[in-house]
């Protein structure tokens, strides 16, 4: 049985999705102002993790991640570099898309608050009808945290302490702790019409109203990093109920621990924020994929130097048993009996995905399922390897496999046909047979082409140059 620490109650909850068939996921991507670092990784990844789980014991899993794609940070950046604000964010939503893409992440759909103004507008009217909204005299419309008394109960804050976020618009709100739904227009902004005069949506507003248009009125899991607890995911909460006019909204509210760099919170100031475009010209996505797979989702994580040399070795640990696994199969180097000692070692697997299992479903405590995992691949290097036997052979692959499901860091270890550079490995085979013709050694230059045609490729010799094709 799957169990999960909700923020919501700070206590861990047995996991029963609202229909038992799909688990519904929202998680709070990108501003898209600049490029995607490993802080935004490690969220992501984490959350990867709990879909990948999800989906291995069995459920369907639907999956919206969203783009903020206006924003004062996005105005801003757009006026410093002298550029239209579509250009910045299109610039940083390609590389949020690479990168999401470089880790092996999927997401089922990034909606884009740009795309979904008119909803934002209709969703603002609903809470304006239901006298928990007003709008101000500049044309702006704020949330009023008064008519909410829920409001305080995620993040665990008390709402008389609370003060808004946007200090330009403060003299006008009711209170200093009502927050922004739309944003009149100032000067050189960029605006949509509204019945409030021209103006763009305050920050929040877009996740409740993009997860009600793609998920139901009441879903599973809200994620994002723990930096968004308050007032981010307060202040959703706090319009979606009211909006709704019911609670919960959501069932689960997970967390992730925030990311630092050698200790420190990452920020401009410091300059110590590390773009993944950066980190992926020394290190492949996979070793980072592979550490923060392997971190427990809420733990705050340290990166450093340090903690990728680790996960390359342990990287190499994997590929390289896996890939031993692969060739003892291929080149069928195994024996058929099952021995007494084949059995323990099939019963030590059982024992090892069950650990994994007990581990996952402990709150997707990875960092203790992983270490089933590395006790697979050192049964691999010893015990399995020092006397194959097809079965076992056979059952350890499966399970390499399968633990890479939430991995994924070997598919290409176990792709059908690995997806190798082959033009260019015939290439060059071709022209180290024309070394070999050039020095005379015409044996072994017509020993190459024989065993190339037996695998299905034809060399056709043209004076010094030779052709190739598959046949
Ligand atoms: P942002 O673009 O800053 O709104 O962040 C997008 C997502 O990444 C949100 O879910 C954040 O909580 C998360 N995130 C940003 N920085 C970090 C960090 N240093 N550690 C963990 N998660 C982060
Ligand atoms: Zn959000």
């Amino acid at each position: 049985m799957l169990r999960v620490f909700n923020t919501l109650g700070r206590r861990i909850e047995l996991f029963e999705p609202v229909r038992p068939d799909c688990v519904y996921i929202y998680v709070c991507g990108p501003t898209v102002y600049d490029y995607t670092h490993i802080g935004h990784a490690r969220t992501y990844v984490a959350f990867d993790v709990i879909k990948r789980y999800l989906k291995l014991v069995g459920y369907n899993v639907f999956h919206v991640q969203n783009i903020t794609d206006i924003d004062d940070k996005i105005i801003k950046r757009a006026q410093e570099e002298g550029r239209d604000w579509r250009e910045v964010s299109e610039t940083y939503t390609k590389d949020y898309l690479e990168s999401l893409s470089k880790l092996n992440l999927k997401v089922d759909i990034h909606p884009r608050v740009t795309e979904h103004i008119a909803e934002i507008i209709q969703f603002i009217q609903v809470l304006l009808e239901k006298g928990h909204a007003y709008v101000a005299p500049s044309g702006s419309v704020y949330f009023d945290v008064n008519s909410y008394e829920r409001y305080g109960e995620l993040s665990g804050r008390n709402v008389k302490e609370l003060w808004g976020q946007e200090q330009d618009f403060v003299k006008e709100k009711r209170n200093p702790y009502d927050f922004a739904l739309w944003k009149a227009a100032k000067p050189g902004e960029p605006w949509w019409n509204s019945p409030w005069g021209p103006g763009r949506p305050g920050w929040h507003i877009e996740c409740s109203t993009m997860s009600s248009r793609y998920l139901n009125e009441l879903f599973d899991i809200h994620g994002g990093g723990s930096d968004l607890i308050f007032p981010h995911h307060e202040n959703e909460r706090a319009q979606s109920e009211a909006a709704l006019g019911k609670q919960p909204w959501v069932k689960y509210w997970l967390h992730t621990g925030m990311l630092t760099v050698n200790g420190e919170k990452m920020s401009k100031s410091l300059g110590n924020i590390v773009s993944l475009k950066d980190l992926f010209t020394n290190w492949r996505p996979e070793i980072l994929r592979l550490w923060l797979v392997t971190v427990h989702y809420r733990s705050v994580v340290d990166f450093s130097e340090e903690v990728l040399q680790q996960a390359q070795r342990n990287y190499e640990r994997l590929t390289g048993s896996a890939q031993l696994l692969r060739d003892l199969l291929r080149k069928g180097e195994y024996t058929y009996r099952l021995s007494d000692e084949g059995i323990r070692i099939l019963q030590k697997l059982n024992e090892i995905r069950n650990g994994f299992h007990t581990s996952m479903s402990d709150d997707f405590n990875t960092s203790k399922a992983f270490s089933y995992v590395y006790e697979l691949t050192s049964l691999v290097y010893t015990k399995i390897l020092e006397k194959p036997e097809a079965t076992v052979v056979l059952r350890a692959y499966a399970l390499m496999e399968y633990f890479n499901e939430i991995l994924g860091v070997l598919d290409k270890q176990f792709a059908e046909t690995p997806p190798l550079p082959f033009d260019q490995l015939v290439d060059l085979i071709v022209e180290m047979r024309k070394k070999l013709r050039q020095s005379r050694n015409y044996e072994l230059a017509d020993w190459i082409r024989e065993q190339m045609l037996k695998l299905g490729v034809k060399l056709y010799d043209k004076g010094e140059e030779t052709r190739w094709q598959l046949i």
